[in-house]
Formats: structure tokens, sequence, C-alpha cells
């Protein structure tokens, strides 16, 4: 029998899908080309920073604020510990901007006030005296969340695949789909092996929707987690140290974690756009260890106490961006019957409970609780 909804790719976006679709009664396919979790794609490397004042704008909140429910409704369902909130931090240096965010610091404590979305406005005494683990300067500038954090991108994938199929989801493993065409009154998935069809198909392949779609307004980037030795690891435990956004340097930023129980070594990373590949496959996978010196310098050599230049380990995960760096979430032009997510990286992860949430309600009843209209593409010219 054919399903109501195939979810092609089951990642961070994917997983949610089929969760919330399932959930709500529908007969529905998954299929992934490989058996997510995964480090293949855009969901790995054990931690994600979480915020409820998002200064990448006010369309995110609404979407943050309701995922952040999602992860707690799944973690009493399964008993899976999610989303850490042990706080947020973002700060800069004085006269460091975001290199592409230029407001970034300014618009996430007016979202935080316009949200009122519980926060302190740190200065740059209280802000060494509280979290010391900081070298700073003097004249930094900072905003502090008590309800930001961590959330654990693997296991809530893990949750909420396993979920889909208690709630009679089928899942269709290392299967990649190769095409996904009109057929009849439905939308046709042809996979390596077989072919299936819906009503509806939602896309959600992550670093591979550009191909898959012929998408040219994607583009994919090659991003480095890397983990540090930290001396004294109870200094970054969660509850004594946050995760952080600082904004240093001229136009420079990191982002880092503390470190989970467990876990080793101290994950701090920057964003990078310089290597553009073409398809996911074409991506350097290795990182060198003059990469991650070169990285210590930059950022933690003299900004962070205890962290040791010693690699414990490096990955690399992708970045699939649009031209605003904005997310893209629409039913397709020339097919509404397909949807589409994607370019959320850099800043998916944390919304993307509330995403597959709305995915479901868009595809079962034309109405998603939160707005979704904000990420069409045709806000910017759309090659193609
Ligand atoms: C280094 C890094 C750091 C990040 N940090 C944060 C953060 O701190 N906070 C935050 O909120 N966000 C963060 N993000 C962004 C966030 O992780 C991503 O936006 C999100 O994980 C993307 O999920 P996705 O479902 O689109 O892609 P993925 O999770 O990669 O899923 C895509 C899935 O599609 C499958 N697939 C692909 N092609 C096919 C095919 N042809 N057939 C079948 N299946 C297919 C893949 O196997 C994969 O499982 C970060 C991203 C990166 C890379």
């Amino acid at each position: 029998m054919n399903p109501d909804v195939i979810v092609v790719g089951l990642g961070a976006m994917g997983s949610a899908a089929l969760y919330q679709l399932a959930k709500r009664g529908a007969a529905v396919h998954g299929i992934d080309r490989f058996s997510p979790p995964h480090e293949h794609g855009s969901s790995h490397g054990e931690t994600r920073i979480t915020r409820q004042a998002v200064g990448e704008g006010d369309a995110y909140v609404p979407l943050v604020l309701r995922s952040h429910e999602i992860w707690r409704e799944i973690e009493a369902e399964t008993g899976l510990a999610l989303f850490d909130a042990c706080g947020g931090l973002v700060f800069a240096g004085a006269g460091s901007q975001h290199p592409r965010k230029r407001r970034f610091l300014e618009d996430t404590m007016a979202l935080a006030r316009q949200h009122a979305i519980p926060h302190e406005v740190l200065g740059a005494s209280e802000l060494a005296y509280r979290f010391a683990q900081f070298i700073l300067k003097g004249g930094e500038r900072a905003y502090y969340e008590p309800g930001a954090g961590m959330l654990f991108p693997e296991r809530c994938i893990f949750a909420q695949l396993d979920l889909a199929r208690r709630n009679g989801a089928a899942m269709l493993l290392d299967e990649p789909v190769l095409a996904i065409e009109p057929e009849g009154g439905g939308v046709r998935v042809r996979t390596a092996r077989a072919g299936y069809a819906a009503p509806s198909v939602i896309v959600t392949a992550g670093a591979w929707n550009a191909g898959l779609l012929g998408r040219g307004d994607l583009t994919i980037r090659r991003q480095v987690l890397t983990w540090f030795e930290a001396e004294s690891p109870d200094e970054y435990a969660p509850g004594r140290f946050p995760v952080f956004i600082a904004l240093h340097g001229a136009d420079d930023h990191c982002y880092g974690f503390p470190i989970p129980p467990g876990t080793a070594g101290f994950k701090i990373a920057t964003e990078t756009y310089d290597e553009a590949p073409a398809v996911p496959e074409e991506t350097r996978r290795e990182v060198e260890e003059a990469e991650s010196d070169a990285f210590y310098d930059r950022h933690v050599a003299g900004r962070l106490r205890g962290i040791a230049r010693r690699r414990v380990k490096a990955k690399t995960c992708l970045y699939t961006i649009s031209p605003d760096l904005g997310f893209v979430i629409e039913r397709l032009p020339r097919d509404p019957r397909i949807v589409l997510v994607s370019a959320c990286s850099g800043h998916g992860f944390k919304h993307s409970a509330a995403i597959g949430e709305g995915l479901a309600e868009l595809v079962l009843d034309g109405r998603p609780r939160v707005p979704l209209d904000a990420f069409g593409s045709g806000r910017f010219a759309r090659p193609g």
C-alpha cells in the first residue's frame, strides 16, 4: 500500500518530520542513504547550541521556543536526555562584530526583550567574575540566557526515529533516493532499490538537497569541529560553564560548549566559508594537525584558561547555505506536493523539532502552528 507521505533524508529535519507524521497516524515511509544518526551530513559531533533569543531573526524565535517544548516531551516519553539547559552566553569584545550578522549581539538582546525571554546583560567585570574560564581584554559586552544550552544531536535523531518506528513508520535505510518525479496524482520516489509513490513528499536531504532537486541557490561549505584537551575538565562542566558564542578580534568569532559528562575534550569551532565543494562526496574529510594548530592560535590561545593545544579529536561537518544564510522551507514552485527543507546549517538543529512538527501539519492539514511563510526562497532571486 502506498504511504500518505514519504520523507527523504532522516537527519535532524527528516527524523523530526517522520516522528510527527507517524504520531498523527499518517502512513509514512522514511528513506535515507545511510543509517542515521551518522557522521556524513550536518547533524553529528555530540552537541549543538540552542538559544531562545536567536539573533538570526524574529521569525525563528517561535520555532526554537516550540522546539524546547518538544525536546522535553520526547525526553519524558523516552527517558533519554536530549537537552541540557546549562545556560548560554553571547559576548563581544570592544569593537568586535559578527562577520556576517553585523548586529548579532544587539539583535539577540532586542529579541530577548521583545519576547520576554529571561536574560541578563553583563559588563566585562561581571563576565570575568561569573565565568573565569575566559581570559578577557576588558570592554566586553555580554548577553547571558539561563534557558539556553546544548542539545545532543545524535540522541535527538535516534529518539525521534525510534518513536516514529513505534508509531508505525516504515524505515528504508542505506537506500539512496535517485529521483523525485511527479506521477499521476502523486509523486514517485525512485531509489537505488525500488520505487515508491505518495501524495506528498518531504525532502530533508541536507547537503544533498541541491543535487537531488537541482537547486543552484543552495551551496555547501566544509566546517571543522575540534576538541582540545582541558587541563581541569571540571572547570568546563555544564553548570559551571555555558555554551558560548564569542565575537572577538576584528570581526572574528568562535563558539564552544561545556564538556558533557562521559565525553572527552573541550569542543570549539568557528564558521568558515572558504571551501565550497559542489557535492558532499567532494568534501575533504580529514583535518590536518596544522589546521587545528592554526585554529588554536586564532581562537583559544590567550582566550580560554586551561585548554591545552593537544587535540583530542577533530571532525568535519557540512553547512548548506542559501544566499542570505536563512532557511528554505517551501512547497516547490514546480510541484507543490514536494516540500523542501534546506539551508538550515549553522543554526538549524535547535529549530528542527518544531520544523518537523510544522512540516507534518503543513502536509496533513495545511496549517502549521508555527508559521513557515518567512522561509520561502522567493525572498531572494533563485537561479534555475
Ligand atoms: C559544524 C556544524 C555546527 C553546527 N552547530 C549548530 C548549533 O550549534 N546549533 C544549531 O542549532 N545548529 C547547528 N548546526 C546546524 C544544524 O546542525 C543543521 O542545520 C542540521 O543538523 C541540518 O539537518 P538536516 O536534516 O538538514 O541535514 P542532515 O542531518 O545532514 O540530514 C540529511 C539526511 O539526508 C540523507 N540523504 C541525503 N541524500 C539522500 C538521498 N539521495 N537519499 C536518501 N537520503 C539522503 C542523509 O544521509 C542525511 O541523513 C551546525 C551545523 C554544522 C555542520
